[in-house]
């Protein structure tokens, strides 16, 4: 797409926000049914065309990550919509009575939205739907690296939507780049850190508010009172579900030194029981493009060169020890085998950047203080888990450290609770939506205050004398 489109699909959208400033739930409503039908009808297309983007990518993953997390998002706003658009009173402050107050929810107009390619379908509509539930009009913009996902979503979002209402703007980076500079009402941006960064200053321009779901680090500690059997099977799901390319997925383990063999057993047995096999196993997704291989590939190459013992599961490897390099052959193809590494340090590359795949650096640890520390002194990541048994401890670990999001004993799920804003903080993003905390942003509060005749604001006007010296005393002793 060219500048001139580009402008000329947001002029269109930005005109109708301002034409119909107040959108009914009628029509809030209506627009959600309408991607909801869209995906009952073209549901298993949009997962063909998922499967195509990454090679190796079961229908029935995207049925789950993507489709599950889609149809709940668009049923709770069904249900909750008409409650969430009520005006919202506020309790009036004595030396404002007899006025009321309220907060309007409004929508904000047009809303950009930037997607990446790990979750395409998820990751593109969810906003999009929160967004469209408050009102507003919204452009997307999916991945370039799915293309046979975005062609599709760009053609059934054509199908259902009229382009001042929702359309789909397909292109690379360069298009992405004059996307973000379009002068949105808001712009979310979900993606890498690095990328990220580029949106937040050029949505500065605009003074246009964004929404950064970003990646990062996030770690894993076990306890030392922890089943390690259930931790390494919850951790090996969610590390290994879509082969490590989740933004939540656990990046690296912290484990209490002396009890790496036992771990790695268990790891090995709990992959065993997730993908019996792994090349050529439908359920285990591919590593998305050669490029994204090559780089994880280099990871485990590097970390080995500087002394890392990495330790290869699924009957897809070769002996654990022999070079990395050899265990992946090229193609069914790029099914990467889960591996473990152990001794990894602050200079490998495995731990300066976010993984996004599934490689698992082990790092061992004696005392509990020294993580906290280590974990407050980088970035502040957007998932923390934690395993363990003792209470205590693990709500030491809570209040000690800053993540976006937590989950106690699994992996994954706090993303999936409707009631629980997802988000990062930090390096991991900023602003958070699902449920509610999504509809309010992408909506304005509107702060409304009702003057009464009786107001007794005239109290406050000058000219200044004692009678305002007398009340101030008065609003002092009752305050
Ligand atoms: P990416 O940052 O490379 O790309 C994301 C999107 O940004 C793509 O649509 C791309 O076209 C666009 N883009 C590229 N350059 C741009 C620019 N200069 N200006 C504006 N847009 C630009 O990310 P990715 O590789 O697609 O996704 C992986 C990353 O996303 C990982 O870091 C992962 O952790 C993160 N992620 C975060 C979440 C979350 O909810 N926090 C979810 C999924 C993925």
């Amino acid at each position: 797409m060219n500048p001139p489109d580009l402008h000329r699909l947001f002029e269109a959208q930005h005109y109708a926000s301002r034409f119909q400033v107040e959108v009914p739930l009628l029509v809030r409503r209506e627009r959600l049914l309408r991607i909801r039908k869209m995906l009952d009808e073209h549901g298993a297309v949009l997962a063909a065309a998922v499967q195509a983007d990454f090679g190796m990518r079961s229908p029935r993953l995207t049925e789950v990550a993507d489709f599950l997390v889609l149809r709940n998002l668009l049923n709770q706003c069904l249900r909750k919509l008409a409650r969430w658009m009520r005006p919202q009173r506020v309790r009036t402050p004595l030396y404002l009575l007899p006025a009321r107050a309220r907060i309007e929810r409004q929508p904000l107009g047009v809303v950009g939205v930037i997607s990446p390619w790990n979750y395409p379908v998820q990751l593109a509509l969810a906003p999009a739907i929160t967004a469209l539930a408050a009102g507003n009009r919204v452009m997307l913009k999916p991945s370039e690296l799915t293309p046979h996902t975005s062609a599709q979503l760009a053609a059934l979002v054509e199908q259902f939507f009229s382009p001042d209402e929702f359309c789909v703007v397909q292109g690379d980076a360069s298009v992405a780049t004059q996307f973000s500079g379009l002068p949105f009402d808001h712009l979310v941006f979900t993606g890498s850190t690095a990328v990220g960064r580029r949106v937040a200053q050029a949505a500065a321009v605009h003074l246009t508010p964004t929404t950064l779901e970003l990646g990062g680090k996030s770690p894993c500690l076990i306890d030392e009172n922890c089943d390690l059997d259930d931790a390494a099977l919850k951790i090996a799901h969610g590390k290994l579900l879509n082969a490590g390319q989740t933004c939540v997925a656990p990046d690296y383990l912290l484990l209490p030194r002396g009890r790496e063999q036992a771990f790695a057993q268990a790891y090995r047995n709990a992959v065993a029981r997730l993908y019996p096999t792994i090349v050529g196993n439908p359920d285990y997704a591919s590593i998305l493009t050669k490029r994204h291989l090559a780089r994880l590939r280099q990871m485990l190459r590097q970390a080995q060169s500087l002394g890392a013992r990495i330790d290869v599961m699924g009957p897809a490897q070769a002996q654990p020890g022999e070079a990395a390099a050899s265990f992946w052959s090229d193609a069914a193809e790029r099914q990467m085998p889960p591996a473990l590494v152990f001794g990894a340090t602050s200079e490998m590359q495995l731990m300066q950047e976010e993984i996004f795949g599934p490689i698992l650096p082990v790092i061992t640890y004696e005392r509990l203080d020294d993580v906290v520390a280590a974990l407050n002194a980088g970035p502040r990541p957007l998932a923390l888990y934690w395993f363990g048994s003792d209470e205590n401890v693990r709500d030491g670990i809570l209040r000690r450290t800053v993540s976006g999001g937590v989950t106690v004993n699994d992996t994954l799920m706090h993303i999936a609770h409707d009631n629980l804003p997802f988000g990062g903080v930090g390096d991991s993003g900023w602003g958070a939506y699902h449920g509610e905390q999504g509809f309010l942003r992408f909506s304005h509060q509107k702060s409304v205050l009702l003057q009464s005749r009786w107001s007794l604001g005239a109290l406050f006007y000058p000219p200044y004398g004692p009678r305002l010296d007398r009340l101030m005393g008065l609003l002092r002793r009752w305050s």
